[in-house]
């Protein structure tokens, strides 16, 4: 069974002001699409075609496999992380642990704004679950978590073609909305073990 395009969890003009229906048109629209058709197409007739997607990127070294599987997963992950009227803080177990690991959400949000505005070129900016510790990470174009052994609990794109529609070279202004006006804290709670 081909791998499929994960459904986008709200409308494309959903994210408006601070991501516009263009941005998601292209995002998910062509990029993650084209993800999910160039990885049909390596794994066809392979013994890929029957595994799932989390599967391939477990078994699968660096390499166009790889990179086509995981920024799927990525890019799911991603959707998720963000909600209309979102931002603000979490609450119950994830605000406690939240508390724990960084003192505050306001210094949750500033290691996450740091991690994600300065990292080098194209990857992403994540908050996992780390041996029972929550942390913020980084990783290269599509490197993610679940590679090293990590559970991810939100993922932000800071590949250009998140952000240059709307922001065009200004990443960190970006960033300052994914946190304070669409962050899914309802997603990073279901994803706390
Ligand atoms: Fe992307």
């Amino acid at each position: 069974m081909p791998i499929a395009l994960p459904q986008l969890p709200y409308a494309r003009d959903a994210l408006a002001p601070h991501l516009s229906a263009e941005t998601i048109d292209f995002h998910y629209g062509k990029h993650h699409q084209a993800y999910v058709t160039n990885l049909n197409k390596m794994i066809e007739g392979k013994p890929e075609a029957s595994k799932s997607l989390e599967e391939i990127i477990r078994g699968t070294a660096e390499g166009p496999v790889f990179n086509n599987a995981a920024q799927i997963w990525n890019h799911a992950c991603y959707w998720n992380s963000m909600t209309p009227a979102g931002g603000g803080a979490p609450s119950g177990r994830l605000l406690e642990a939240v508390n724990r690991d960084f003192g505050s959400v306001g210094k949750m949000k500033e290691q996450f704004a740091e991690a994600a505005k300065t990292h080098f070129g194209s990857g992403w900016a994540w908050l996992v679950s780390d041996a029972g510790r929550l942390r913020i990470t980084r990783t290269s174009n599509a490197d993610l978590p679940l590679k090293h052994g990590q559970t991810a609990l939100l993922a932000c794109d800071v590949w250009e073609h998140a952000y240059y529609i709307d922001y065009r070279n200004a990443r960190p202004d970006y960033v300052t909305a994914y946190l304070d006006h669409l962050l899914n804290w309802e997603f990073a709670a279901s994803n706390l073990v």
